[in-house]
């Protein structure tokens, strides 16, 4: 499989916590990769790292190959290649949810305005709120949001799209079809990286689990390997807490 996003011993610190130790990790083109354990272990800033919202001190992270400088114009390009979905939706609560996907596209992207909204409809139907398109964020509730909010990573046509726990903030009956969405792309084919407690999603989803503690990645194997036969301790027992 082609490699698609590459960290080569990374490392970050916050003062003087080490945050992320010496990381090794591959995401193959259309793959999808979940990462779980303990609050606390890293998988925010590793998200955040990939794109580039924090800096490390040492290591490689290339995309496709490339390890762009993280700078101006490049990192802006870089961003949009690696399209990420955060816990709070962080919509533009003054826009509508048609100009929440629609603004990327034409600022960073200097898309022409019908083309731009052509395109935001076409998404917006495809996480299934095609009819909501002229509402205001508030007036959707948190499943619907998410779902803007994906619909508006989509709108760049990234590479990859990371998900830092997409689904930890909504309420329980509107977690699936947030999941049910993210399953869609997996299954399209779209490259991602799934901060998750979803259990249910990281098996039936994911082709590899990343268990994190401690700023290390301890374990990256299949979900049947890792849910059936955990080889750490410190995997071991995170499961038996959340299962
Ligand atoms: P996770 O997402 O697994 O809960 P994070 O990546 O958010 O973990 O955080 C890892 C560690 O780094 C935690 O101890 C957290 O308190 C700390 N941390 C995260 N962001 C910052 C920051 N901006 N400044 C200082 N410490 C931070
Ligand atoms: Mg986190």
């Amino acid at each position: 499989m082609e490699p698609l996003i590459e960290l080569r011993g990374v490392n970050k610190h916050y003062g003087t916590l080490h945050v992320l130790r010496d990381i090794n990790l591959t995401v193959g083109r259309g793959e999808v990769v979940v990462v779980i354990g303990p609050s606390g272990s890293g998988k925010s800033t590793l998200c955040r790292i990939i794109n580039r919202l924090e800096t490390v001190e040492s290591g490689t992270i290339t995309l496709a190959g490339r390890n762009l400088p993280a700078e101006g114009k490049e990192l802006a390009r870089l961003r949009a290649e690696v399209g990420m979905v955060f816990q709070a939706f962080n919509l533009f609560g003054h826009k509508t949810v048609l100009a929440n996907v629609m603004l990327a596209p034409l600022k960073v992207r200097g898309q022409k305005k019908d083309k731009a909204q052509a395109r935001a409809l076409d998404l917006l139907e495809r996480v299934g709120l095609a009819d909501q398109a002229a509402k205001y964020p508030a007036q959707l509730s948190g499943g619907q949001q998410q779902r803007v909010a994906i619909a508006r990573a989509l709108a760049m046509d990234p590479e990859a799209l990371l998900f830092d726990e997409p689904t930890s903030a909504l309420d329980p009956e509107m977690i699936s079809e947030v999941l049910e969405v993210m399953r869609q792309l997996a299954q399209e084919g779209m490259t991602m990286v799934v901060v998750t407690h979803e259990m249910g999603f990281a098996r039936s989803a994911a082709n590899r689990v990343v268990f994190m503690a401690e700023g290390q990645i301890v374990e990256d194997r299949t979900p049947e390997e890792f849910f059936t036969a955990p080889e750490s301790d410190r995997a071991k027992d995170f499961l038996s807490k959340i299962l």
